[in-house]
């Protein structure tokens, strides 16, 4: 059995779709004449039909000039010169590998050497096709997360949002990555699509070859490689009481979120796409109390995504809401999320560099296209909207000031904009947490980011598996920085959410509730399981738990304590 860490709940088995790039190395070599033309011919038509393959699949998602890269391509291959040189070769001795591999790095360099913008994207062209190319000469498998067409678990090195953005939901039915951490994005994604998943396993690369059966338990972290018929009998079984009852949990679909002494908190949804509300509706979450907006941004492949597409996005949502509180958080790019079409530049340490609010301040046309649809889209639902990453009053002052002059212009365009939107912050810098009395003086709300105020107050990369025994929500540390958040936002009359993985977190629940946490918000699958918890508990009894837990020395008392009501 292999271990990595638990992300969620619930069991996949299933046969391993494996996502290798595969290396290799064309070295020189003779061959018959004949056979390798033949090689060469079988694996260009099979090239051919694989690229008109994934442009059928990707023209449901993509416009017409998006799919202009797959007639380049074919173009390029179907090259009666590019093919020439290349069965040139073949007939003197080469080998179909060699020779291919030869032409295509010599149109490479002359492409790269041109000094035209037009010709050195051609020089990328080539390289990409030539490597589809080489790998059906060779034999090899190029893996492409959207032709999955059977039920499977995907086992990876690193899942990044886009394959996890690009992975089939049909088929795919769990994965297992060598890398990354609790709150890395493909983790999150992977909740809140319910799969199940375990990342930060390591070994799992080497143990495993495309096809071999697998059994992950996401709750436990627990990874099995072609197990015993009794392992998967038994996993099996505790895969059919895993969905018995999350069935049993459905009565709890339309009930208020109300402790055992009435007192009433709110469970909403984090989500990344429009898409997302069918599962914030399917789980009776009472709002969202965060859309990724950046996933809009992730999602867009050759530029930054206009202010009509945004616009269209947020209406959507609000509309679908029917008048319950969305908060969306403007664009938090950077660290692990970055962008096709925008170049950042390397910094030695991207998660504490330039991004998030830090870059839309400094690029105000990026900011200004998202915050105008935003403002546009206010009149269809109860929007709300916060800024990421906030460190200091100025930077919330200056959000906020942006967000109110571009609401002024919008009006005097003759746009209608709501005059009730509430602006607010994530607190998820160890700075905002400890002057969070005065922050509350200025922002309408906070919702606590514990992703990153973990990372940051740990001083532990949340994508390194190295390091994630420092993820520790409960640790009475985080729990003060949580408190102070808290009560600062109630000194002003102002509310509190959390939004980070540590508010969908079934062990965490009594605390913040003790705690006085106003908003819950997580993934739609913990929406449920989290109610049936607060329904169960009384507010009274968990300020006692709380009070005790801020005064614990390590979170394994925390823990305790909290395994004691639960
Ligand atoms: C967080 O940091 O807790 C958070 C919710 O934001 P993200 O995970 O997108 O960084
Ligand atoms: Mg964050």
């Amino acid at each position: 059995m292999l271990k990595g860490i638990a992300t969620s709940s619930g069991i996949a088995l299933g046969k391993i779709y494996k996502l290798e790039q595969p290396v290799f190395t064309v070295s020189e070599a003779k061959g018959v004449p004949a056979e390798e033309a033949a090689r060469f011919e079988s694996a260009l038509a099979k090239t051919i039909s694989d690229i008109e393959a994934i442009k059928e699949r990707a023209s449901a998602n993509l416009a017409p000039e998006e799919l202009a890269v797959f007639d380049a391509h074919l173009m390029m291959v179907q090259d009666p010169e590019y093919q020439d040189q290349i069965k040139a070769m073949i007939d003197e001795g080469s080998t179909a590998d060699y020779a291919t591999k030869t032409v295509s790095d010599m149109m490479v360099t002359m492409f790269e050497s041109m000094d035209n913008e037009y010709f050195k994207e051609r020089a990328a062209d080539i390289k990409d096709v030539s490597f589809r190319l080489l790998c059906n000469i060779l034999g090899l498998n190029i893996p492409d997360l959207t032709a999955i067409d059977e039920e499977v678990v995907i086992v990876a090195e690193e899942m990044t949002p886009s394959d996890t953005a690009q992975m089939n939901k049909k088929y795919a039915t769990g994965f297992v990555t060598e890398i990354g951490g609790k709150t890395s994005h493909a983790a999150i994604m992977a909740v809140s699509l319910g799969i199940p998943a375990v990342v930060g396993c390591t070994g799992v690369m080497s143990s495993c070859k495309h096809g071999d059966y697998i059994i992950l338990d996401a709750k436990n972290g627990d990874v099995f490689i072609n197990p015993a018929e009794d392992v998967i009998a038994e996993y099996k079984a505790k895969r059919e009481a895993f969905l018995k009852e999350k069935e049993e949990l459905k009565v709890l679909m339309n009930k208020p979120s109300v402790t055992l002494d009435g007192h009433q908190v709110e469970l909403v949804s984090n989500i990344g796409n429009p898409k997302d509300m069918d599962n914030v509706i399917a789980n009776g979450a009472e709002g969202v109390g965060l859309f990724r907006s950046e996933f809009l941004y992730m999602d867009a492949t050759d530029d930054f995504p206009s202010e009509e597409v945004q616009f269209e996005a947020y209406k959507t949502v609000l509309e679908r809401a029917e008048g319950k509180r969305i908060v969306v958080r403007t664009l938090d790019i950077g660290g692990d999320k970055t962008l096709p079409y925008f170049k950042f530049d390397p910094e030695m340490n991207p998660f504490l560099g330039y991004r998030a609010i830090r870059l839309c301040l400094d690029r105000p046309e990026i900011f200004r296209t998202q915050v105008r649809a935003l403002l546009r889209a206010s009149v269809y639902g109860k929007l709300a909207i916060m800024f990421p990453m906030i460190a200091t009053i100025d930077e919330f002052v200056k959000a906020k000031q942006f967000v109110l002059d571009n609401k002024e212009e919008l009006k005097k365009e003759g746009v209608a904009v709501s005059d009730s939107i509430e602006i607010g912050m994530m607190v998820e810098i160890p700075a905002s947490a400890v002057l969070a009395d005065e922050f509350a003086k200025y922002a309408d709300f906070f919702s606590i980011g514990t992703n990153d105020l973990i990372q940051y107050s740990m001083a532990a990369d949340r994508m390194s598996e190295k390091v994630s025994y420092l993820y520790q929500p409960l640790n009475p540390a985080i729990l003060r920085l949580v408190k102070m958040t808290i009560d600062g936002a109630h000194s002003q009359g102002k509310w509190c959410g959390m939004c980070g993985e540590m508010g969908g977190d079934p062990m965490a629940a009594p605390i913040l509730l003790g705690l006085g946490l106003d908003e819950f918000s997580m993934s739609s699958p913990r929406i449920l399981p989290t109610r049936k918890i607060i329904t169960s508990l009384n507010k009274k009894d968990m300020e006692e738990l709380a009070a005790k837990a801020l005064k614990c020395h390590t979170e394994a008392e925390v823990i305790e304590l909290v395994k004691s009501v639960l």
